[in-house]
């Protein structure tokens, strides 16, 4: 298939949306998607997926295309935003022969997450290359308050949602449910102070808060949420790729057990002292878990 069927295909595919999503009034096709914000905060996330860095060969095609889009869909998740559009573009080899399929995959999950592709091009790697295969997957998306990183104050409570680690095991890191929903839903009970998506590890993400806030971010190493699949506490701090959320919320606030089915669990506390996500053990002596994780950029 040519570039230019490819991409009447992807215009084809959200022919339907103004009438679906009504604040795209255009969809792909023109030369700029149009969007109607209505007066929220327009919050805006891009990310790679790259082959042999982010997915490898064994990742079947339809969960390639799903985590490309999940993963900014988690981004917007963690400011407390609700997904409104996407953009996708793709890196291919020259005859890619499924790239039609690709892009179907993206915007099928695209559009259950809300987030429906707006536009997308495709280019081709140098002729003779086959790759590595790159995907690029922007969301847009809508918040009344923004739950930035730098919001955490000493006192407040820290939460992770879900069970943490071990997310390569049957490919759950491709099949996370973003936790737009719970973030939603917190925004909407209580007072959220900080937030991030644990992308990257519990150790590592925890720290990216601490940073931001100028605090320090104290967990008990017996209330981590460890995921079965995950080698123990270890696992849980910096396997990474749960796509779960961890918050800190004022001590007064009141906190679901629960949003959905999603556990919410009471992890630790914000402290002073320089930033740093230090675990507190069962024997009480402390370990820096700040660099535990996985850099995946
Ligand atoms: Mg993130």
């Amino acid at each position: 298939m040519r570039e230019r069927e490819l991409l009447q295909r992807i215009a084809d595919r959200s022919a339907d949306l103004p009438e679906s999503f009504d604040r795209v009034l255009v969809g792909p096709g023109d030369d700029c998607a149009v969007l109607a914000p209505d007066g929220r905060r327009l919050v805006l996330t891009t990310d790679h997926l790259v082959q042999d860095r982010h997915f490898d060969d064994t990742l079947p095609l339809e969960l390639i295309g799903r985590k490309a889009v999940m993963r900014s869909v988690s981004d917007i998740a963690a400011m407390a935003a609700e997904p409104a559009w996407a953009l996708a573009t793709a890196l291919l080899p020259v005859g890619y022969a499924h790239a039609d399929d690709l892009f179907d995959h993206m915007a099928h999950h695209a559009r259950e997450f809300g987030c429906p592709l707006v536009g997308g091009d495709i280019a081709s790697l140098p002729a003779g290359s086959d790759g590595p295969i790159s995907l690029t997957v922007t969301v847009g998306g809508y918040a009344e308050n923004p739950v930035l990183r730098s919001g955490a104050r000493v006192g407040d409570l820290v939460y992770a949602t879900g069970e943490l680690g071990g997310s390569m095991t049957n490919n759950r890191h491709a099949k996370a449910t973003p936790r737009v929903a719970v973030a939603l839903e917190l925004a909407r009970l209580t007072t959220i102070r900080a937030m991030i998506d644990l992308s990257d590890g519990l150790g590592i993400d925890a720290a990216r808060i601490a940073r931001a806030s100028g605090v320090r971010l104290e967990l008990d190493a017996d209330a981590i949420p460890i995921h079965t699949d995950a080698s123990g506490l270890s696992g849980a701090l910096g396997d990474g790729e749960d796509y779960e959320l961890l918050f800190t919320a004022p001590s007064r606030a009141t906190i679901p057990e629960s949003i959905g089915v999603a556990r919410i669990t009471r992890i630790g506390r914000v402290v002073e002292g320089e930033p740093a996500t230090i675990v507190r053990m069962l024997d009480g002596s402390t370990v820096d878990a700040s660099e535990q994780g996985f850099e995946h950029g």
